[in-house]
């Protein structure tokens, strides 16, 4: 049976100043999918999380949400309705605990939900990183670059996202930590029941825990299909998996 679509964007164009980076993307994402955006340098991957999320206005197109528009919606009405986002630069609050860091994930919840609901939830991203257990009390800016994407992704699954928008979450780390945040990103899709869309240097890494894959180029999607099949295309080999052909 065919999977619910869960973001359908139309034709979405942007542009900074009277520069259009992002010239019509069509792209969409089924409810428990992974799906990676693949691209060079200043392809539009960013751009076009930051539309979706609604950090960055469209010029044009559509971004539906559960077939709700939500187009010119803002950034935070987004995460209320189910949309969480981890921007490439993490942004947690540093002078703030990583338990802190944590309940401001679930700030908007807080009136709907019981506080031991979350503290449960806050309980499961202490055991899926246990290191952030270990840490609970420390300042957000003292941790390291991994320890920082952790309390990241976990503060934006307690806001429990039915579509969490990850960009870059491995740069900057060192590859074993790149490779096991990638491998919780699996884990978080099967046990938090959250379809994520993914933006990744790592394009290897990437591909093996996605289901689809969209490459962009210069603002334009000049490639999708399964993971395996962008896997195995020779002009994605060459140009982000480091397979030369002769
Ligand atoms: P990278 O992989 O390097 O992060 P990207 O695929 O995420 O790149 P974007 O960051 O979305 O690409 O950038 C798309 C284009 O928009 C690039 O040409 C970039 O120079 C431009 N751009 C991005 N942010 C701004 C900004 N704040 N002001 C002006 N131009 C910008």
């Amino acid at each position: 049976m065919a999977r619910k679509t869960i973001l359908n964007v139309k034709n979405v164009k942007a542009r900074y100043g009277p520069i259009e980076v992002l010239h019509g993307i069509d792209m969409n994402v089924a409810e428990g999918e992974i799906v990676s955006l693949l691209g060079s340098n200043g392809a539009g991957k960013t751009t076009l999380l930051n539309c979706i999320c609604g950090i960055h206005g469209t010029k044009g197109g559509s971004v539906e949400f559960e077939g709700q528009e939500i187009t010119l919606v803002s950034a935070e009405k987004v995460v209320t309705l189910g949309v969480s986002h981890v921007p490439e630069r993490r942004q947690i609050f540093s002078t703030l605990t990583v338990e802190d860091n944590l309940w401001l994930g679930a700030s908007h919840r807080m009136r709907k939900v019981n506080k031991k609901e979350i503290l449960r939830e806050i309980d499961d991203i202490y055991e899926m990183f246990p290191i952030l257990a270990q840490r609970k009390w420390q300042m957000g800016g003292t941790l390291s670059g991994g320890q920082q994407q952790m309390l990241a992704i976990g503060r934006a699954l307690l806001s429990r996202p039915r579509l969490l928008l990850l960009d870059e979450p491995s740069l900057g780390l060192a590859p074993l930590i790149g490779k096991k945040i990638l491998e919780i990103v699996e884990e978080i899709r099967n046990q938090w029941e959250t379809t994520v869309l993914l933006v990744e240097q790592n394009a290897r890494a990437a591909l093996a825990i996605s289901d689809r894959a969209y490459v962009l180029n210069t603002g334009s999607v000049i490639m999708e299909g399964s993971a395996k099949e962008i896997m195995n295309d020779s002009r994605v080999q060459s140009a982000y998996l480091g397979k030369i052909h002769t």
